[in-house]
């Protein structure tokens, strides 16, 4: 197997620190941990699509590069080094766009492609509900017929930058007698309907990055409906393992890997044998992270659906960087509870807040204990038996 990258590749890669290398010096970037997620910059989503950094891996026909997943993997390790806030397109560009692609009408894909690839729309993802987050399918917003409408009732949870969306793709129950899995549909609805109110959710930093969404008798045009109704459950799994997949599963917090690594470098904690071994340990963790995440990219590039490697490979990645937060507040001691804003905290506060931030990595996109069974039964083949 050759792990190495091509020319070009290098090149590219090169092309993109240069960039964000220029956009760092203009003050464009703030390189603090996490920022990628609680960021939505409509500006610097443009300057990327100006670029065609945009739907590197979308068809040409449909205003993409046609480049391979390793490229966009590189685009996005470069992106993810800096933390560059990619939130406004970022759902639209990764799984929003396929998708459409996929199941959409020529009228839905002539509507939405060329503006989320160009950035000037953005989505957020209207799945989760109080009562179904690991079993999605137990939603109950509702999204009854009328005429050439659909009248849509319930409630979101945990939809992140909905209070920046444009758009929410929304799954809902369309056959209330149907059976379980057979009775959902996906539809994209416009966060400013009448009927639809974003309310904030803070977590426990403070930080305002996810919403609930209410749907109160919301109507949404049937042209709106994406695919074959009763089957977006289905659709939504093809999804999900694009969702897993990248390198952001990995790098949430690499500038704090990073400053710690250099802190320690110039200090006499650099002589403490323990210290020194539980760097050395996150240093085999992360470079174990990379490869599983660009194998990944090479399944996809093979035409194959990932759904047992990006199972593994955001298991254990995510599973790293909240081992990375709990480190980097023990090696700095009482300081590493210091959050950002106090005089003297390390590192911008990046590890009292990382700290704080990792308990939902082992959640969003799926949860551990669901993952390890994707990886137990589609990857081990361990079924269920009658005891
Ligand atoms: C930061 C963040 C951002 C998010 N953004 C979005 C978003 O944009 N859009 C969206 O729709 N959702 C979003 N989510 C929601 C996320 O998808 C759900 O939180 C997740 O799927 C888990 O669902 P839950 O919270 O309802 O927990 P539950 O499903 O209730 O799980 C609770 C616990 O039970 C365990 N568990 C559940 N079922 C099983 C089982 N069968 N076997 C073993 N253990 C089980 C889980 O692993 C977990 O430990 C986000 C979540 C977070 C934390």
């Amino acid at each position: 197997m050759d792990f190495s990258f091509t020319e070009e590749q290098h090149r590219f890669r090169r092309d993109v620190r240069e960039f964000l290398e220029e956009e760092s010096e203009k003050g464009a970037l703030e390189v603090r941990s996490n920022y990628f997620i609680e960021t939505s910059s409509p500006e610097f989503s443009r300057k990327l699509a100006s670029k065609g950094w945009l739907g590197l891996t979308w068809p040409k026909e449909y205003g993409g590069a046609d480049r391979s997943y390793i490229d966009r993997t590189i685009l996005m390790e470069e992106l993810m080094r800096y933390q560059a806030p990619l939130m406004y397109h970022f759902f639209g560009e990764r799984q929003i766009g396929p998708s459409l692609m996929h199941f959409g009408t020529e009228e839905q894909k002539s509507e939405f492609l060329a503006k989320i690839i160009n950035a000037e729309i953005s989505f957020c993802l209207g799945m989760s509900e109080p009562g179904a987050g690991s079993d999605v399918a137990a939603v109950k917003t509702s999204a009854r017929e009328e005429g050439d409408y659909y009248i849509i009732n319930g409630q979101k949870t945990w939809t992140t930058h909905a209070h920046n969306a444009d758009y929410v793709w929304l799954l809902a129950v369309t056959d209330p007698e149907g059976p379980k899995y057979r009775n959902l549909s996906e539809f994209i609805v416009d966060i400013r309907a009448p009927g639809v109110e974003v309310r904030p959710l803070y977590n426990m930093i403070g930080v305002h990055s996810f919403n609930e969404v209410y749907f109160d008798d919301v109507k949404v045009h049937k042209k709106y409906l994406v695919g074959k109704k009763n089957k977006g459950f289905y659709q939504m799994l093809a999804q999900v393992d694009y969702e897993r997949a990248g390198i952001e599963r990995l790098m949430q917090n690499y500038p704090l890997f990073e400053n710690l690594k250099a802190h320690v470098r110039n200090s006499p904690l650099s002589s403490d044998s323990l210290v020194r071994d539980r760097l050395a340990q996150l240093e085999i963790e992360f470079q174990v992270g990379r490869l599983l995440v660009y194998h990944v990219a090479w399944v996809i590039d093979q035409g194959r659906i990932p759904n047992y490697e990006a199972a593994v490979s955001k298991t254990f990645c995510t599973l790293y960087e909240q081992r990375l937060g709990n480190m980097a507040t023990e090696i700095l001691g009482e300081f590493g509870h210091v959050m950002p804003g106090f005089e003297g905290t390390p590192f911008k506060g990046d590890a009292a807040e990382s700290y704080l931030w990792s308990p939902s990595y082992t959640i969003q996109g799926g949860t551990v204990e669901i993952l390890k069974t994707v990886i137990a039964t589609r990857g081990l083949g361990l079924d269920f038996k009658e005891r």
